[in-house]
């Protein structure tokens, strides 16, 4: 009987998506983009007082194509929604989102025509962290949150939004 038949078929899959989501989290990349007064506490979040370089974290890239994380650090103006999608398009994969603050979350007080009512109308959003704003420690906190769930069950691939949900968001915009 040959090792093949003895070991669970997709077991060696299984265990390299593992070892790929252990050192991705690691070492995020976030784009820099940063859409209004969540995004100075996301810059508190980078700056030596809190220093997320400790972890990581730190390394904001000005190309979306060298960005595997997007923070929606404030609210989202109708606007600016096509611009998002884009950087987001242009991301490589795998790539993750997180919703910071209410605004990017809900739209938070801008309950009018002019904000988009939450990022996720827009593009998959992996994690949502409450508060306006969410201060630097929030985000460090979140950032944990994200790296557990790369490493325990994300597999590679899962969080593409699909051609429905692309097709919606297009509509939207
Ligand atoms: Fe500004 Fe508060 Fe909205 Fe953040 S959640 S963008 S701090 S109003």
């Amino acid at each position: 009987m040959g090792i093949e038949d003895k070991v669970p078929q997709g077991v060696v899959l299984t265990t390299l998506e593992g070892l790929f989501g252990w050192m991705r989290q690691a070492s995020f990349w976030p784009a820099t983009f940063g859409l209004a007064c969540c995004a100075i506490e996301m810059m508190t979040y980078g700056a030596p007082r809190f220093d997320a370089g400790r972890w990581g974290q730190e390394v904001f890239r000005a190309s979306p194509r060298q960005a595997d994380l997007m923070i929606i650090s404030g609210r989202i103006s109708q606007k600016m929604a096509p611009v998002l999608r884009q950087v987001y398009d242009q991301m490589p994969n795998p790539k993750w989102v997180m919703a910071m603050g209410v605004c990017a979350s809900s739209g938070g007080m801008f309950n009018n025509y002019a904000i988009v009512q939450g990022g996720d109308h827009l593009v998959p959003v992996d994690i949502y962290v409450p508060g306006c704003p969410p201060r630097p420690d929030m985000l460090i906190d979140a950032m944990w949150k994200l790296k557990k769930g790369i490493v325990a069950k994300r597999p590679i691939g899962q969080n593409e939004i699909d051609a429905q949900d692309a097709a919606e968001a297009a509509a939207l915009i």
